[in-house]
Formats: structure tokens, sequence, C-alpha cells
């Protein structure tokens, strides 16, 4: 049986660490970090994500707001509040919940984010400078906190074959950069991808973000791999499942995260992370994490 990698309990020591620094700043410079979610469209799963992600940045300290526009915004509407909210002094961190109404165009709203405050690391100047190797720009925080997950059952990931199943641009294109970063020899799986099986078992690290229910069963998986389950699959039952098969990948795998409780604390946690990274920034000063 595999290590089942508890994604509330390392997010819940991140979260520990974040407020004690944030008490920090607030009371060595006044500065309060703060958080703004733009949010189009009634998308019952995006008002869960944002009203989660406000509820635990106040928890931490933070200033949170949330703007809420119609589904058929006018698109200069919500271009002026992006801008109201990259002048505004309160705010550190900026996120526009995806996805957008298809009448509007994510590529178009994301570059117009001040990349200082593109806490989801999405606008391209932040995404380039992840493909380009340099530091100092934001990284989207699933992968981040999927990153951060490995890490803690792995110690060394240099030469370990790793497969990410699933290529957006959220998840799958920057998790691959991150595990090249650190030497891996990547495999990027998508829709077209011939005998994902093989490849999902050629692989000591598999990431799977793909949005379908189960479908990574066990046999596909190397024995004693790393599992890294992003998905999240409400069934009409309420239960919420993975992409990976649990079950059969738990007889497999060395390490496993579990859903709920493994990638999706963390990714809360590392948006408050980069945000709280933002408003050290912003206040001239070191962030330390
Ligand atoms: P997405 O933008 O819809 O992308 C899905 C990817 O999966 C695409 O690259 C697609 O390939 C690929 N794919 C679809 N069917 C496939 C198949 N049969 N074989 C191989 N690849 C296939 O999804 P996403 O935003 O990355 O999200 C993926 C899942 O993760 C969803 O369940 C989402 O809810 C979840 N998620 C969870 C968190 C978290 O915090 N836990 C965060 C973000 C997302 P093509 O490019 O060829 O179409």
């Amino acid at each position: 049986m595999s290590k089942i990698i508890d994604g509330r309990r390392i997010a819940e020591d991140l979260k520990k660490k974040l407020h004690k620094l944030a008490q920090h700043l607030e009371k060595e410079k006044g500065v309060k970090p703060g958080l703004a979610a733009l949010r189009v469209g009634e998308d019952p799963a995006s008002q869960l994500y944002v009203q989660m992600k406000g509820l635990q940045a106040k928890e931490l300290g933070y200033h949170f707001e949330e703007h809420v526009f119609p589904s058929w915004v006018p698109p200069e509407d919500l271009a002026a509040k992006i801008q109201e909210l990259n002048e505004s002094p309160r705010i550190h961190g900026m996120i526009l919940q995806l996805p957008l109404p298809s009448t509007l165009d994510k590529f178009h709203f994301l570059s117009l984010i001040d990349p200082s405050k593109d806490v989801d690391g999405l606008h391209p100047l932040n995404a380039g400078k992840l493909f380009q190797g340099l530091g100092g720009g934001f990284i989207p925080c699933t992968p981040l906190g999927c990153l951060s997950l490995i890490e803690s059952v792995c110690d060394q990931l240099a030469g370990l074959n790793a497969t990410i199943v699933g290529c957006s641009l959220l998840v799958g294109k920057p998790m691959a950069l991150l595990l090249l970063q650190k030497k891996c020899t990547v495999s990027i799986a998508h829709s077209k991808t011939q005998d994902l099986p093989a490849l999902c078992r050629s692989a000591d690290i598999l990431v799977v973000a793909i949005g379908k229910p189960g479908f990574v069963k066990g046999e596909w998986i190397r024995e004693g791999a790393v599992v890294i389950d992003v998905g999240i699959n409400r069934l009409p039952t309420g239960e919420i499942i993975g992409d990976v098969d649990f079950k059969t990948a738990q007889e497999r795998a060395g390490a496993i995260t579990p859903v709920p409780g493994g990638v999706g604390p963390m990714t809360v946690a590392f948006l408050l992370r980069n945000t709280l990274q933002s408003a050290y920034q912003h206040a001239g000063q070191h962030f330390p994490l």
C-alpha cells in the first residue's frame, strides 16, 4: 500500500508560516496583504473556489475583495476594474477566476493584469519567465503546490522520468516546466497521445490533470511511482473524485495524493503565498519563503 500524501496538513503548515509573516509585515511596515478576485458569470464551481480563497485569505489576516460581473459584462467594464485594481495600493494580488464566458478572451484580460500583482502567474511576462527559467516571476499556484507535494516524498528529482497528463495553461504546461527545471525527463500527454498507459508506466512521477473521473487506472502506474492527482470531478452522487482511480492506483504507487485533501488545499495555500510575496515586494521587503 502506498503512502498517502496529506496535502491538507502540508498546506496548513505553510499557512501557519504565512500567517506569521503577514503579521510581521503589518507590524513593521503597516502593510496588510491584499488579494482581489474577479469573477464573471455564475459558474457554481468558480463561486465555491473564490469563496474558499477569500475565507482562507481572511483567516491569515489578509484584506480580500471579490468583484462579480454578469456573463454579459461589457469588456471595457472588466478592463476598467482590472486597471483600477492595478492602481490600488490595497491590492497586491489579483486573480481572474477562470473559465470566463466564451464571449470574453481570457488571454486579453490576463494580459491586462499588472505582472507584479499577477499571483496566478498567467500573464505572458510571468509565463515567459518560467519558460526561460528566470526567477522573479509568479508561478501558477497548482503546479507550485504539486511540486511541493512531490518534494515532500522525493529527495532527489534529477534524472527521474515524469509524465504529465494534460497540458493546460494553468496546470500541465507550467508543471512540465517546473519538473524540467528540476532535471526530470519530462513527457507531456494530451488528448491525442497514443498509448497513454505505456507513457504513464514509464513515469517515476505521474501528474494527472485532465478533468475525467477515475481515468488513469492502477495498472498504468509503475510500482513505487509518485502519483499526483490534480483532477476535481463531482459525480452525480455529489462525491468528489480525482482523475486517477484511487483504489487500484494505491496498490501500486509509492505515494499518492487523495482527492479531496491532496492538491486542492495546496493550490489555495500557494495563492496566499504568492500574494504575500507580492505584498513584501511592493513594500520593498525581502520575502523569506
Ligand atoms: P483543461 O484546461 O480542461 O485541460 C485538460 C487537459 O487534459 C488538456 O490538455 C487535454 O488535452 C487533456 N486531456 C483531455 N482528455 C484527455 C485524454 N483522454 N487523455 C489525455 N489527455 C487528455 O483542464 P485543467 O484546467 O488543467 O484542469 C484539469 C483538472 O484539474 C480538472 O478536473 C480541474 O477541475 C482540476 N484542477 C484542480 C485544481 C486543484 O487545485 N486541485 C486546480 C486546477 C484544475 P488537449 O489539450 O489535447 O485537449
